[in-house]
């Protein structure tokens, strides 16, 4: 885990927002390798393990379901430069490396990846049941299946992602959320959170 993704963490326990305290173990190359991260309002410990940080039971990504090249990935996005992060979740974060060859000094946060998806240089790997970051700092999000069609982690991206950029996800099309429908066609939709 990127060790300055720490300051877009969130605790996942149902409170209000709270940041998490980083106490670090083992640190390579700005990447917290082993160590640990608390939750000053209610207490609760996260740890990392293997560079991967783990906030809870992950939904384990169907390897069937057709992911668009991360070209396309990238383009539904709709980023245009460098900087920030931009989250990967599910069967998507398998599209890793091609999003990055397209976003390149964008940061990828990787949750829940299919099995053998490892952290590398410019990634984050986080195993989670909700999305342990901070609401409204990431540039984009794409709920990859079984995601992308479950209205609690729509909710979530929503949250997390910044006013007035977008929400990409594979699933039928989110309904009643903070959300502007952009496309819907062949199985994936691109949304944006509305400006304040
Ligand atoms: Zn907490």
């Amino acid at each position: 885990m990127f060790i300055e993704l720490t300051d877009h963490l969130r605790c996942v326990a149902e409170h209000d927002e709270s940041f998490l305290v980083l106490l670090p173990d083992e640190v390579v190359d700005r990447s917290v390798r082993r160590g640990t991260l608390g939750c000053p309002s209610c207490g609760a410990v996260y740890h990392v393990r293997d560079g991967v940080l783990e906030a809870g039971d992950a939904p384990v990504p169907s390897a069937d379901e057709a992911v668009p090249g991360g070209d396309a990935l990238a383009a539904f996005a709709g980023l245009g430069g460098p900087g920030g992060y931009m989250v990967l979740v599910g069967s998507a974060a398998g599209r890793w490396a091609e999003v990055q060859a397209a976003v390149p000094g964008v940061h990828l946060v990787l949750v829940n990846p299919p099995a053998g998806v490892a952290e590398v240089r410019g990634t984050s790997v986080l195993r989670a049941a909700r999305l342990p970051l901070r609401s409204g700092s990431m540039r984009a999000v794409v709920l990859g299946a079984p995601c992308g069609g479950d209205p609690a982690w729509v909710a979530e991206a929503a949250r997390v992602v910044l006013p007035g950029l977008r929400v990409v996800g594979q699933g039928a099309a989110p309904t009643g959320v903070a959300l502007d429908l952009l496309a819907d066609a062949e199985g994936w939709w691109v949304a944006q959170r509305a400006r304040r």
